[in-house]
């Protein structure tokens, strides 16, 4: 698998660099179709990282057991043509490349008019610089103008350095370039984009090496910063936050007034963690990243914020600032939308008795894949949810929704809660549709303990957390007790 001259094979005029693995690959490979191996055609990024021509993608086949996400575009799938991956692609996460495309027109001349040259006195040297000259200006992100580093590209086929694109969705789930929505992932996974294969080869080749570790050292020293820690965020311990949700509060402890401070001067960020009783450092692990969106001080000295979630992150280590923790984080990160497709067909693919939920599934709007099999299930006999946990791990992640948030609407309905204009005031309504974003509507609109707020901020995908809300609420439903 792993000796030099095992697959790529080269001939003595062209330009050879090493990849990551240290294999001699011929730079003009690189830009060759896996699935053709001609001159890539028309680009099309796949959700395994590789780029192939339109022309190679094969036939397309409907996926099944997939109801999250509900949308017509990721019904059709296929089996990846391409060498050493088995996976079956949704059509929606394929895409035009941008980046590549620009990159195989800027250094196309070069190579194509450099393989009809076959003097001997064929410079390798030259060639090799002549496309590295053609191909830099193509390989600087657009957020940082500064060369691609560890890059990711989004399901528009813009790529960017995963910790500039982060950066850029924290607050709003847009693509940094064209301004189109990212679906709600990358919020929970900006890791879930893939990485460029092409573009991660050339960059660790010898062509740019040298200044790939100048990026690389740059970055290190940036992120020490002028202090020794790596504990740079703040940690409030207080109250359950969530991602996207306002979260008042009144600042009144020195310390937390002393932090407030800092972050207003800084990214207006700080993290939010849930005390916790069983751990020994007093509070809990993970968490969710706030953002100040409004201050108003009081001539006593206490504060009240107005804060939105971002992201929900991890501490990996924390120390004390001035009396208040701070800590090394990592961000929270869901599975990808393949594998929470995957999770969902597994856990739905046998079950053999259909359950049931309120109208809210029945007048949904139906997959495509059921329209087309004919198979529409007929909800018109019972108006039985589900009656067991496992009735639940059964159900597909679409009827979750709807029996979680038919029970929402019916509570709200009957007037035993009421929606706190300052936390979901004006979020409702979205909140209530999107399988992502539900589970942290019901948990600020519901009095859950602190112990199920802390699953949910844990869970690592939709389902899983529809799942957890759905439980909550077989437990009041079966046990009648309904803690308001
Ligand atoms: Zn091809
Ligand atoms: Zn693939
Ligand atoms: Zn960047
Ligand atoms: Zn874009």
């Amino acid at each position: 698998m792993s000796t030099p001259s095992d697959d790529v094979a080269h001939s003595a005029t062209t330009p050879i660099i090493e990849d990551d693995q240290g294999q001699q690959v011929n730079v003009k490979s690189l830009f060759h179709c896996p699935v053709c191996k001609v001159f890539l055609q028309d680009p099309l990024f796949l959700p395994c990282g590789k780029t192939i021509c339109r022309r190679c993608l094969p036939n397309t086949h409907l996926r099944t057991n997939i109801t999250y996400p509900d949308t017509q575009d990721r019904a059709r799938g296929f089996d990846c043509p391409t060498e050493g991956c088995d996976a079956e692609h949704a059509l929606a996460d394929c895409n035009p490349d941008v980046t590549v495309g620009k990159l195989l027109d800027a250094v196309r001349e070069v190579i194509t008019s450099d393989s009809d040259d076959n003097s001997s006195s064929h410079d390798e040297t030259l060639e090799q610089e002549k496309i590295k000259e053609a191909a830099r200006p193509e390989l600087d992100c657009h957020v940082c103008y500064q060369l691609f580093y560890h890059p990711v590209t989004t399901v528009c086929g813009h790529t960017f350095c995963v910790s500039c694109l982060q950066r850029a969705v924290d607050h709003a789930p847009y693509c940094p370039v064209c301004r189109k929505p990212l679906s709600c992932q990358p919020q929970n996974n900006p890791y879930s984009i893939p990485g460029s294969k092409l573009l991660s080869t050339l960059l660790d080749s010898s062509l740019f090496k040298d200044e790939v570790e100048a990026r690389m050292e740059m970055l290190a020293a940036e992120a020490s910063g002028n202090t020794d820690s790596k504990c740079t965020t703040p940690i409030f311990v207080c109250t359950a936050a969530f991602p996207t949700i306002h979260t008042p509060l009144m600042i009144f402890e020195p310390r937390y007034r002393l932090m407030l401070r800092r972050a207003l001067e800084g990214s207006r960020q700080f993290g939010m963690v849930l005390p916790s009783r069983h751990r020994p450092e007093g509070f809990e692990e993970v968490g969710t990243m706030l953002y100040i969106e409004r201050v108003q001080f009081y001539p006593d000295g206490r504060s009240r914020i107005q804060t939105t979630g971002t992201m929900r992150f991890k501490i990996v280590e924390h120390d004390i600032l001035d009396d208040y923790i701070v800590a090394n984080i990592q961000p929270m990160n869901d599975i990808s939308l393949a594998e929470e497709e995957a999770l969902e067909a597994r856990e739905t693919a046998d079950v053999t008795v259909e359950i049931n939920t309120t109208n809210g599934a029945a007048e949904g709007e139906s997959l495509v894949a059921q329209g087309e099999n004919g198979e529409q299930q007929s909800n018109d006999e019972t108006d039985k949810g589900p009656t067991t946990p496992e009735d639940i791990d059964r159900m597909p992640t679409r009827d979750l929704l709807a029996y979680a948030k038919n029970f929402a609407q019916e509570i709200l309905a009957q007037g035993y809660l009421r929606v706190d204009p300052n936390v979901l005031g004006d979020i409702e309504g979205n909140h209530q549709e999107d399988p992502v974003l539900f589970p942290w509507y019901f948990a600020s609109l519901f009095p859950l303990e602190d112990s199920n707020k802390q699953r949910l901020l844990c869970a690592v995908s939709v389902r899983e957390r529809l799942k957890i809300c759905c439980k909550i609420i077989l437990t009041w439903e079966t046990g009648r007790l309904r803690p308001w």
